[in-house]
């Protein structure tokens, strides 16, 4: 129940006036159900010949309570239903309240209708605002937690969490907005006619409740399990489809395909649990209810056959149908109970991600930084990924790029050289030591200032399912096609780039697929050249193409290199000969450094990988 509220409070609040408009419809309904029912009580009366001449007009100002007035009202009704008889027959009677009731029936359902479409906004908006809420969260998550948390899990809660929340607990709104009203009413009016009979009632609605519960509980734990699993199928869809080329390459297609089937029919089979648990709610609450109802008939009906009773076999059976009329609502209510456990569950997988801590530390009144003045410097810097490693994966590292110079970084593959240019436009934070910008300690800027001073281009070429245009337009605000193009000419792309079906508006398709690697290598170029940053990293830039492409998007990358701070990482240490200086890493530490010239004369690990890569070891 705190539950149910916490829920609402959080998701309703902008809605109000929805949730008002709703559930005084729902109001209305209750009430206009009730009056309609009330005939039934007359006609039984004419039916079973019950109708004599005893009630006459009482004026309705000698009404004193609220209690009276009903009374009086009630009288009066009766009079002028035992008026209508003895002038116009029965049957004139019945018409006569045949035509109320259809009346009555007819606000009702309008009434009804209109609660409902109250909630449509509610439920459209509730959905959207989780959505968002989400894709904000993504966004703003730092890269970081990615390497933590799967895609395909973040995915799966994404799409299949949330329509489980719009399937179960948003559904379920209507019920709540709904049922308790109807209860409620319902049961006021049953005591306010017996309140012997409905007390006794009353009693024993509690053991049904404690039944109901039992099975909520145990639908939520198997719904998280159930979330989870449908996680991994999506990561496993993700990890086949960007992996295909190699699944086929190495016949390993049954393997996939046995796995797969494995979870599959994991997930089936706790979905089969999830499933019949939640179908036993409708019989075990129609089973009770009919129970209470026939206790009810015995109870009752002994009563008034006694003679005991402070009511009439006609309210009785008005009495049964109002009782009746509960057990709908009370039904639909416990559904929604369960319907809101087995949400829960989900709602707690998206929660997750909704409470991620941004863990990237920038301190209070932050600066924003226009401009790149003077230098990088890199102090004393450590670095871990995940802080309960034993392992350093950057040590004591102390470098300062001056203005204007480019610094290269060379080393075996996994000496953290990637690792530590990321830490550059505060990807991850720092674990000690520090890095200034113009002598601004790096957690003091402002990171979209930061970053806006920077251009990377990696190994992989990013681009997305997009125009050329938008492509490398990516980075600035209102571009013109002329600045796209002349960024374009500067990296070697525009003369492709004019030769393919629509030119710039040429969609590259999912990834960029549709163009080869170096094609898309020299768009990423053409973006940054646009993005015009002082500072450019380049990791690997050419490292994934083929000699003849590298060629062009070589000449591309000293063209964007001129009057900027670059700091680069090659695989190929001929393309970083004429840096200004050349950081050798090493397991995380940089064990040399100085120009192309003096590290090949100091004969160290320097003169070791180019002899090995030229293969020129003339030693
Ligand atoms: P390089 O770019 O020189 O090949 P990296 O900086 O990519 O090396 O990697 C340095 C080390 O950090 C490697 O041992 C690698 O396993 C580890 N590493 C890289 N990225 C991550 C990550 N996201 N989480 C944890 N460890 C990582
Ligand atoms: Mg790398």
């Amino acid at each position: 129940m705190k539950n149910i509220l916490s829920i609402l409070r959080r998701f309703l609040h902008g809605y109000k006036r929805y949730v008002i408009l709703s559930i005084s419809l729902n109001l209305l309904a209750t009430i206009f159900n009730l009056f309609s029912f009330a005939s039934i009580i007359p006609i039984l009366q004419i039916l079973f010949g019950l109708t004599g001449e005893d009630h006459s007009y009482i004026p309705l100002s000698e009404a004193t309570t609220l209690e009276s007035y009903i009374d009086i009202a009630q009288n009066n009704i009766y009079a002028y239903i035992e008026e209508l008889i003895s002038e116009y027959g029965a049957s004139s009677a019945l018409i006569l309240l045949g035509v109320y009731l259809v009346t009555m029936t007819f606000f009702k359902v309008m009434s009804t209708f209109g609660g409902g479409a109250a909630l449509v906004p509610i439920r459209t908006g509730v959905l959207r605002d989780i959505r968002n809420q989400i894709y904000d969260k993504l966004i703003s998550l730092p890269i970081g937690y990615y390497s933590q948390e799967r895609k395909g899990d973040i995915m799966s809660r994404m799409s299949n969490d949330v329509s489980e929340v719009e399937n179960s607990v948003i559904a379920s709104l209507e019920m709540l907005f709904k049922n308790p009203i109807m209860i409620i009413i319902y049961i006021a009016v049953l005591f306010y006619m017996s309140w012997r009979l409905t007390l006794f009632v009353l009693l024993l609605l509690p053991i049904s409740g404690l039944l109901i519960g039992r099975i909520g509980r145990s639908l939520k734990k198997r719904s998280t399990k159930g979330q989870e699993l449908n996680g991994d199928l999506l990561s496993q869809i993700e990890e086949t489809l960007g992996g295909l080329r190699i699944i086929k390459a190495f016949n390993a297609e049954n393997k996939l395909i046995e796995r797969f089937q494995a979870l599959n029919n994991n997930i089936r089979t706790t979905f089969n649990k999830i499933q019949t648990r939640y179908l036993l709610a409708h019989p075990v609450s129609e089973f009770l209810g009919t129970m209470v109802i026939a206790i009810l008939l015995w109870y009752g009906g002994r009563l008034i056959l006694m003679g005991n009773s402070t009511i009439s076999a006609p309210e009785f059976i008005y009495y049964l149908v109002i009782f009746y009329s509960i057990i709908q609502p009370f039904k639909d209510l416990s559904k929604a109970g369960y319907s809101i456990k087995k949400g829960t569950a989900s709602l707690e997988r998206i929660d997750e991600i909704l409470n991620a801590q941004n863990d990237l530390i920038v301190h209070d009144n932050a600066i924003k930084i226009k401009e790149f003045n003077n230098n990088i410097e890199i102090k004393n810097l450590y670095f871990k990924y995940n802080l309960n490693e034993d392992n350093w994966i950057l040590r004591d590292i102390n470098l300062t790029i001056k203005k204007g110079t480019t610094v290269a970084l060379v080393g075996e593959s996994g000496s953290g050289k990637s690792t530590l240019v990321d830490l550059i436009p505060h990807f991850y934070d720092i674990t000690d030591g520090n890095i200034y910008i113009d002598g601004h300690e790096i957690r003091d800027i402002d990171m979209v200032s930061l970053r806006g001073l920077i251009g990377n281009v990696n190994q992989e070429p990013i681009l997305f399912n997009d125009t050329i245009f938008n492509n490398i337009a990516f980075g600035v605000k209102n571009a013109t096609i002329e600045e796209v193009k002349r960024a374009a000419k500067i990296a070697n792309a525009h003369e492709f780039i004019e030769q393919l079906e629509h030119g710039y508006n040429y969609m590259v398709g999912d990834r960029g697929m549709l163009l080869s690697g170096g094609q898309r290598q020299r768009i990423c170029i053409a973006r940054a050249i646009l993005k015009n940053p002082p500072i450019l990293i380049l990791d690997e830039a050419t490292s994934a193409l083929d000699t003849e492409s590298e060629k062009l998007v070589q000449a591309a990358i000293e063209k964007l290199m001129e009057h900027r701070t670059t700091i680069v990482i090659a695989h190929r240490l001929s393309t970083i000969k004429s840096a200004d200086i050349i950081c050798v890493m090493d397991k995380g530490a940089i064990i040399e450094t100085g120009t192309h010239d003096e590290l090949i004369r100091k004969n160290g690990k320097y003169k070791k990988l180019y002899d090995i890569q030229f293969n020129t070891n003339k030693n």
